[in-house]
């Protein structure tokens, strides 16, 4: 099981099978395997009460073949170097496979942000980024959060960025609040892309929208948006999973009022227009749609094969094991891989940085209008790659990824 449970065996797995399939050969593949830069810095930090420490941050970019690097920043008291580097490829493949013009990069600080204080985590901030420095800037590597990072420590880097470069660059990072050239609509975009790649595996499938019944574990940011634009769209929610409990009505939950029952009783247990289900349970309903939003490693062999939705759309990273992967394929259930169905959030990262290096914001419709089209374009190519290739969806995507990222390094050529 544990090996089961590995993503980053997982991955690697299915980078060497779209590999295969396209044929790559061995200096490609070493290139893809190995991070372009890994910066490690230890940052001295003074604490609240007087004492030193110091920290350990890490800043991978994995390829800048396409642009670039972009990706997380995450604060954690258990962050590797090798956690770092997996992330940092993914996001390699999860820009490539939207086409945006970046690469992959990820970062890291070992700290437990729950016993520092907001001076402190400024401060470690603030360092990390004057160590990193030489090594971002919009057309160098874009950062943006990731777990226990927000708006604010975006705004910090931002700012530190700035008075090193001695004038304000606001596209150094991106998810950074409104006021100081965030975007609209990023906040939304993890759940509004799912929601689209949904409408057109629906379609493709030819099964209807209106009243689809469809099944959301995690009501957090990517599973509670997905949920209520879902909802607002015309399909019947009717079952939503939370880490302690889930609630199920067969005629359609009412997700705001679901929304407003957890904003004020700290659960979405006892909700009067529900009743409690068993969360193991709710994830077996027969639905059209299961969006698994929460966490990875939902899926396992142990479960697969009691899912009985038609659609899965992978909000969350890494929700399904490798073996349960070939359960759904034989139960021929339509995985919309992780790597396509939650694109969305990066996407608009991507519409951020475009809009703070002209200059010029757009408004919330045209940044829907566009994350539309990015969304419906890839989705239909990695269908495409999928037939082409006679392949799952997921390992379409990654093929599609691959072969973008390969045709970039092949076309530059290789700088000795
Ligand atoms: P979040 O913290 O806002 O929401 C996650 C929700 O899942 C929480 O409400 C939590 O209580 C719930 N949860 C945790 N474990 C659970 C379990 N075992 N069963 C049911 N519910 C559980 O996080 P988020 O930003 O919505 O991210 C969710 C997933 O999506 C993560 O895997 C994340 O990496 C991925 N993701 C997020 C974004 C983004 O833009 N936020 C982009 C790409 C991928």
């Amino acid at each position: 099981m544990e090996q089961e449970l590995n993503p980053w065996r997982a991955s690697e797995a299915r980078f060497d099978i779209a590999a295969d399939h396209l044929g790559l050969d061995e200096g490609l593949r070493k290139i893809l395997r190995t991070s372009s830069k890994e910066i490690t810095v230890h940052i001295p930090v003074q604490l609240d009460d007087g004492r030193l420490e110091v920290f350990t941050g890490y800043r991978v970019l994995h390829s800048g073949a396409r642009g670039p690097g972009k990706g997380g920043i995450r604060f954690a008291p258990d962050v590797t170097l090798d956690e770092v580097r997996a992330l940092a490829a993914a996001m390699t493949w999860k820009c490539a496979v939207v086409n945006l013009p970046f690469g992959g990069a990820k970062g890291g600080v070992i700290c437990n942000p729950h016993l520092l204080s907001l001076g402190e985590l400024e401060r470690i901030t603030r360092r990390y980024t004057a160590e990193i420095l030489p090594f971002l800037g919009p057309e160098r590597d874009v950062p943006a959060p990731d777990m226990n990072t927000n708006e604010q420590t975006m705004a910090w880097i931002m700012d530190t960025y700035s008075m090193h470069v001695g004038c304000t660059v606001t596209a150094v990072v991106t998810g950074k609040p409104l006021d100081l050239g965030g975007s609209r609509g990023r906040s939304e975009a993890t759940g509004r892309g799912c929601m689209i790649v949904t409408q057109e595996a629906l379609q493709l499938l030819g099964l209807k929208q209106e009243g689809a019944r469809v099944v959301v574990q995690g009501f957090g940011n990517v599973g509670g948006t997905a949920a209520k634009l879902m909802a607002q769209a015309g399909f019947k929610v009717i079952s939503i999973i939370e880490i302690d409990g889930a609630v199920y009505n067969p005629n359609g939950l009412d997700v705001e009022a679901l929304w407003k029952h957890r904003a004020e009783t700290g659960s979405i247990t006892n909700f009067p227009g529900g009743e409690n289900i068993d969360p193991g349970e709710a994830m077996c309903l027969e639905c059209e749609v299961f969006v698994p939003a929460a966490r990875e490693n939902v899926i396992t062999s142990m479960n697969a094969a009691g899912i009985r939705a038609r659609i899965i759309c992978e909000g969350a990273n890494g929700p399904t094991t490798p073996a349960a992967d070939e359960i759904l394929q034989d139960k021929d259930i339509f995985v919309i891989p992780d790597i396509l169905a939650n694109a969305g959030g990066v996407t608009v990262s991507y519409f951020e940085w475009v809009q703070d290096r002209q200059g010029f914001f757009w408004n919330e419709d045209m940044i829907n209008q566009r994350l539309k089209e990015v969304m419906v374009e890839n989705f239909r190519r990695v269908v495409d790659c999928a037939k082409k290739y006679k392949v799952d969806n997921r390992i379409a995507a990654n093929i599609l990824a691959l072969d973008r990222v390969a045709f970039a390094i092949k076309l530059r050529g290789i700088y000795a």
